[in-house]
Order: structure tokens, then sequence, then C-alpha cells
């Protein structure tokens, strides 16, 4: 897939835990013309994590110093931390033709529809509730307390995914990737 309009803005979202990550991972792969725009958070990095690589991490005084300068094209709070979109990290990657793909939480992906009316938002969501919560728990990389929150927070994105453009169900990852490719390919000036 090659794109010739990179004005397109892509928005995913999904419950934590769903898969997200690993299902951008593999389009990127397969489409080197989408980019995600790195996104910047309060959240303490994971083992593994790098600012400028995951995130810009970065503490609330610095978050609420870009906030304040207007540099975020939408910020939440998500599960206590502070994440945000910035539009310098659109503007780069349009500026080298990509077309970009926002991983916001549905709060986010509101707001941004609401300034980007052509923006196209794609919903991921668990084959059913109780697959996320053990794929939540067998992830390991956070507390049981904070796996709670994300489990309550992820009934909140359920419950958002009636304002979507395409809903995708995770059953393997492959058939994600598919169905996703053919939506962005029905767009239409993406090749
Ligand atoms: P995590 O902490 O697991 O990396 O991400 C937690 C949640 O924050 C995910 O649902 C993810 O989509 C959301 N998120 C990541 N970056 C942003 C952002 O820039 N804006 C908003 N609104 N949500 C974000």
């Amino acid at each position: 897939m090659t794109s010739s309009n990179s004005n397109h803005l892509l928005i995913v979202s999904g419950p934590s835990g769903v898969g997200k990550g690993t299902i951008i991972s593999a389009l990127l792969e397969r489409n080197p013309t989408l980019s995600v725009a790195i996104s910047a958070t309060t959240r303490r990095p994971r083992t593994g994590e790098t600012s400028g690589t995951h995130y810009y991490f970065m503490n609330h005084a610095e978050f609420r110093k870009l906030a304040n300068n207007g540099e975020f094209l939408e910020w939440c709070e998500v599960h206590g931390n502070l994440y945000g979109t910035l539009k310098s990290e659109i503007s780069r990657l349009n500026s080298i033709g990509k077309t970009v793909l926002l991983e916001i939480d549905t709060q986010g992906a509101m707001k941004v529809k609401e300034s980007n009316p052509g923006c196209k938002l794609i919903f991921i969501e668990p084959p059913s509730m109780s697959e996320l919560e053990s794929r939540l728990r067998s992830r390991g990389t956070e507390k049981s307390d904070v796996v709670a929150r994300r489990i309550e927070g992820a009934k909140v994105e359920m419950s958002a995914k009636g304002s979507y453009d395409i809903r995708v169900t995770n059953s393997t990852v492959a058939q994600s990737v598919n169905e996703i490719e053919k939506f962005i390919l029905s767009l239409g000036d993406i090749k």
C-alpha cells in the first residue's frame, strides 16, 4: 500500500490488552506509508520502552506546559496518567508523506473526530471480556491494582465502540490486520 494523499488521519482504539500494539506493528510492517504518531505521556516507561520510540515520556509539569502552549491535538487522562497527541508529530509525519495513525483512547478519538471530522475511526475489540481480563493479567507488566483499573477502563472503552467507522474482533492478528487493510484501502486515495 502506498499513499498518494497523506491527509488521512486514522485512529485505532480498543481496550488495554486487546492487542492493538501487535496488530499495529504488523500493519506498519506490511504498509510502510503508514506511520504511528508517538504520543506524550506521564506514565512511567515499562521495561524495554524508550522515550522517542514508544512515547515521549515526561513529568506532569512538562506535560502541562505543552498543554498550556496548545501543542496537543488532544490530550486526556487515561488510567490515572496523562497522554496526548502532539501536533508537531502529525506535521512531521505528514511532511515526509506518511499517512498518520493515532493509537489513542476513545475519549481522545472523540475529541479528534470533532476537530477533524474526516478522520477514520477503527476499534479493536476482544473476542470476549473474560479473554481480555486473562490477557491483561497474564501480561504481567502492571501491578494488580493497575490491572483492575484497566479492566474497569476496558468497559468504558467498549461502550464507545458504536461511534467507530469499523470494529474488528481480534481473534487472530493476521485476520485483524487483513480487515483493517481492506478498510484503509476502501478509503480510496491510499493504494
Ligand atoms: P498504555 O499505557 O498501555 O501504553 O496506553 C494506555 C492507553 O492510552 C491506551 O488505550 C492508548 O490507546 C491510550 N493512549 C496512548 N497515547 C494516547 C494519546 O496520545 N492520547 C490519548 N487520548 N490516549 C492515548
